[in-house]
């Protein structure tokens, strides 16, 4: 069995109403970089790479670069391959670019060996602990004409937290960090107040703040009974990440803009985070996921992935979860408590609802894993020459 063809699609679709956080004012559009492998014995195996800059330059760097250097080779050698394009790629790349492009072939080669094995990708990675995940509800983005109006704000986000518990959801996100600490507190205590006591409830800053305001901000973060604080500081500053966590009791969330198991020790062994977010589309690919979570674990750490992008994203996570164990084993798993947790952003997306043929959805709070051979999933190809800009790339 050798791989015969690679083919990448940028995809790009509306968003609707313009929706904000921190460090994006406006975030426009949903984008997503799919990568589709077929081997000569006709299994095709879909991964998605890149979830946060422009999906172009990751088409541009597996066409040209990285697809010439596995075309030919067996797609079931997934670790030969990733340490293949990983040790080309050193010298430039270990981040970034590269880093997302090696983890869209790699979660293509896991669909396709785990399609010709006839088991799912959690088997292959040590069989599953649960069939469904709790999912938490990302949502109270800043929106609207003028999202510095606070006052307009506040019945919005809690009219929207009021739905995602009508929809079922026991655990939502909220954006911090746009406006100041004060006003951001309130929006969150209009989101407390609307999703009652009993909801579990997150804040994301996506890196907004300085130490100093990170600390007070957590601070009153604390005083709302918030479960985590994401990513208080930029992402490399791993002192800045130290001193807030030591700071503060509420676990610190961080890792959507890391890559690769170096780029996670990094975290770990500087003690900036309680909880690592990998984002399995752009931190090396289910491959890595493997060895950032071996990692977290011996160092005490949770990991709860980050999630983004379209319905083959979703699917990667799922899989990655069901074969994760509780953090540590007890005979009750509670969600957040020692149960992972999946993140379900609640944003008009498309590329995540439209393009699967069978739609993973919600159902009481919770996701299933799909089932079938691979990631289990069928990609539509009707809906994602829709979502094509332009043309597809050409084949290689
Ligand atoms: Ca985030």
């Amino acid at each position: 069995m050798r791989i015969s063809e690679i083919k990448t699609f940028a995809l790009k679709a509306p968003l609707g109403e313009e929706r904000f956080w921190s460090s994006q004012c406006p975030f426009p559009e949903r984008k997503s970089l799919l990568v589709r492998i077929a081997t000569d014995d006709g299994v095709v195996g879909w991964g998605e790479g890149g979830q946060y800059g422009p999906a172009e330059p990751v088409a541009a760097c597996i066409d040209a670069v990285l697809a010439p250097r596995i075309l030919g080779q067996d797609p079931r050698e997934r670790w030969k391959i990733w340490e293949q394009l990983y040790a080309f790629s050193r010298d430039f790349g270990r981040n970034g670019v590269y880093v997302d492009a090696i983890s869209g072939i790699d979660i293509a080669l896991w669909d396709i060996t785990g399609k010709v094995l006839g088991e799912p990708v959690f088997r292959l990675l040590g069989g599953p602990f649960r069939t469904s995940v709790e999912a938490y509800a990302t949502g109270c983005y800043y929106r609207g004409h003028d999202p510095l109006d606070v006052a307009a704000s506040l019945e919005a986000v809690a009219a929207e937290a009021r739905s995602y518990r009508e929809a079922g959801f026991r655990i939502l996100k909220t954006k911090i960090g746009l406006l100041p600490v004060e006003q951001d507190l309130e929006r969150i205590a209009a989101v407390r107040a609307a999703a009652g006591s009993d909801c579990v409830i997150l804040a994301d800053a996506n890196h907004a703040y300085n130490v100093p305001t990170a600390i007070r901000a957590g601070r009153g973060l604390e005083r709302l009974d918030v479960r985590w604080f994401e990513e208080p500081v930029t992402p490399e500053d791993r002192e800045g990440y130290r001193q807030v966590r030591r700071s503060l009791s509420i676990p610190i969330a961080g890792g959507e803009c890391e890559f690769t198991r170096f780029g996670f020790r990094d975290l770990f062994t500087g003690g900036c985070v309680d909880i690592a977010q990998p984002d399995i589309c752009a931190a090396g690919g289910i491959s890595e996921w493997q060895k950032i979570h071996a990692l977290a674990d011996s160092f005490g750490v949770w990991v709860i992935p980050h999630v983004w992008g379209s319905g083959v994203a979703l699917a990667a996570a799922l899989h990655a979860l069901a074969a994760t164990p509780p953090f540590p084993h007890t005979a009750n798993p509670v969600p957040l408590q020692n149960e992972p947790v999946i993140e379900y952003d609640r944003n008009p997306n498309p590329l995540r609802d439209e393009l699967l043929k069978e739609r993973i959805t919600v159902s009481a709070g919770r996701l299933p894993v799909p089932q079938g051979p691979g990631l289990g999933i069928e990609v539509d190809e009707a809906v994602l020459s829709r979502c094509l800009p332009s043309a597809t790339s050409p084949s290689t």
